[in-house]
């Protein structure tokens, strides 16, 4: 039996399950079939001893969540980080079946995480942590049941680890198990940098409607890893002014823009980008708050939430990472006239080619990354269009007027219309 209060309990669970209700109450849902997305359908709770390199046993928490999968094998990250806990993991494995809804893809949604903070341990005790949770979780996984992939606090070494330790549980190797995955073993060109690309695919979208380009833009982006640091070459790429940048060391403003390539060359030199010497030192706080064209939080939950959100300047909030504006204060900055791009459309570029390189696992192919690219593209600016033309239908006329285009619900009717409509034609409600 799932504990719903130990789910409610966590503050992201709440806010996905509040613009659950919201938007059902929209778009007049099937109640059956919201009383199904309310809860996960399984959530896998481990120990997980691990042998330490001072010989002590130490034990981690881990969770796997499985929400949905009436659309296709459950997907989604597993994330390494202190806060972990299992309304968290639940809330985002909700926000996962949302996300691969609304992409039309053909994949559930799940999640799954361990509570560690992985730059305490060694590289050897993370990969008995990540073997041990594996064999743990196997029963439960595989390439057509679960799929997981990197997240927060994980890479391309953990899932190298995750597939190996499959393959050792079941006796052959399953290429499909894991996405994110080196190359040499299956993963696929174009995952690294895909989450960053995509975001800054629906910031070129975000930026017509509010008749600019990303090349008159000026950018601020929160967080240097794995998605802010690719939106960021994206978006200069593009000719964005990428302005102010924060990793965990600090954050840094430069009004004219930042030298791209050489602030990667520094920090790949000192670790962190604090002192890096052509800009000025902010606080993380700070970048959030600054006067620009795109906001794009890209590390982690609540970071924009009701003690900052009277301060926030941007144009456009285009969410990197996963509930990082809180429901009430997303609500709150539409209603000023900030465009909220939320996380389930803005992010959705890393699991769109997870799903690539599922497929090429499956049926033993191999696309090249301009193949790769091309397809995100078509489907990042494809989704962003179809929720754009949602926003227009009548049945948002009063609450576009209220509150200006609530991307958020907006995306969630559009998510909710095709999981009712699946739900329904398999007999899973009525
Ligand atoms: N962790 C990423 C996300 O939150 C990717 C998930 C996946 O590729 O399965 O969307």
């Amino acid at each position: 039996m799932i504990i719903e209060d130990e789910l409610t309990s966590a503050p992201l669970y709440r806010d996905v399950m509040r613009s659950l209700e919201s938007s059902a109450r929209i778009m007049n849902a099937n109640k059956n079939v919201i009383e199904r997305l309310r809860l996960p359908r399984r959530a896998i709770r481990v120990s997980i001893p691990v042998r330490m390199d001072d010989d002590r046993i130490q034990i981690f928490s881990g969770f796997r969540v499985q929400h949905n999968h009436t659309l296709g094998p459950f997907k989604g990250g597993i994330r390494y980080h202190p806060q972990v806990n299992m309304g968290e993991v639940a809330g985002l494995a909700a926000l996962m079946t949302f996300k691969n809804s609304l992409l039309g893809l053909p994949l559930g949604g799940a999640k799954g995480g361990v509570q560690v903070d992985p730059a305490a341990l060694s590289k050897s005790e993370i990969e008995s942590l990540t073997r041990r949770f594996t064999s743990e979780l196997s029963p439960f996984i595989g390439s057509d049941k679960d799929i997981p992939a990197p997240d927060v606090g994980t890479n391309e070494e953990t899932m190298a680890w995750m597939l190996d330790t499959y393959a050792l549980e079941t006796g052959y190797s399953q290429m499909g198990i894991v996405t994110g995955k080196p190359i040499e073993i299956g993963g696929s060109q174009g995952r690294l940098s895909s989450t960053g690309l995509g975001l800054v695919h629906t910031m070129e979208k975000a930026l017509e409607v509010k008749d600019t380009s990303i090349d008159r833009a000026t950018i601020a982006i929160q967080g240097f890893g794995k998605v802010g640091l690719h939106a960021c070459i994206e978006a200069h790429a593009l000719g964005a002014r990428v302005v102010a940048v924060s990793d965990i060391s600090g954050a840094i403003y430069n009004p004219r823009g930042l030298n791209i390539t050489d602030l990667i060359r520094y920090k790949d030199e000192n670790r962190f980008i604090k002192d890096y010497p052509n800009a000025e030192p902010i606080t993380n706080g700070e970048l959030l708050e600054l006067d620009v064209d795109v906001l794009a939080p890209c590390a982690l939950d609540g970071v924009i939430n009701e003690k900052n959100m009277h301060s926030i300047q941007a144009k456009i909030i285009a969410e990197g990472a996963n509930g990082p504006t809180t429901f009430e204060s997303s609500r709150y900055l539409n209603q000023k006239g900030v465009l909220v791009v939320p996380d389930i459309l803005a992010n959705g570029g890393g699991v769109v080619v997870s799903y690539f390189e599922w497929v090429q696992d499956v049926g033993w192919l191999f696309w090249t990354e301009k193949e790769v690219r091309t397809r995100l593209r078509n489907i990042m600016h494809g989704t962003f269009d179809k929720v754009w033309r949602l926003s227009e239908d009548p049945l948002f006329t009063d609450i576009n007027k209220k509150n200006g285009k609530d991307l958020r619900l907006i995306s969630m009717v559009s998510s909710l219309h095709r999981l009712e409509k699946a739900m329904k034609l398999r007999g899973q409600a009525w």
